[in-house]
């Protein structure tokens, strides 16, 4: 695992990895070749398209549902997240500030 930057880490597999203030847990995403997600290269604002969505269907217990958009170093929580951050937009925080 290598800090790309406060925000950004990458890990194995391609995968690039934030903290998500929503659930206080690290998400990470796919990128590059092949399926997954696109990054627009700026580990300081990060952007990844399409949306992000982690635990669909909220199957497993005890972890949110958290659905978003993550434009700019920011993520927008859309209201089907299950977390108090559903519906709102905030910077992603430093990865060692979790
Ligand atoms: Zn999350």
């Amino acid at each position: 695992m290598a800090a790309l930057s406060k925000i950004l880490r990458s890990v194995e597999g391609n995968r690039l990895m934030f903290w998500c203030p929503g659930c206080d847990a690290a998400h990470a995403v796919r990128v590059g070749s092949g399926s997954g997600w696109t990054y627009n290269g700026n580990p300081d604002k990060p952007t990844f398209t399409p949306s992000i969505l982690f635990n669909p269907g909220g199957e497993t217990p005890g972890v949110p549902l958290c659905h978003s958009f993550v434009t700019d170093g920011r993520i927008q929580f859309l209201g089907d997240s299950t977390h108090p951050l559903a519906g709102q937009t905030v910077d992603l925080p430093d990865f060692d500030a979790g």
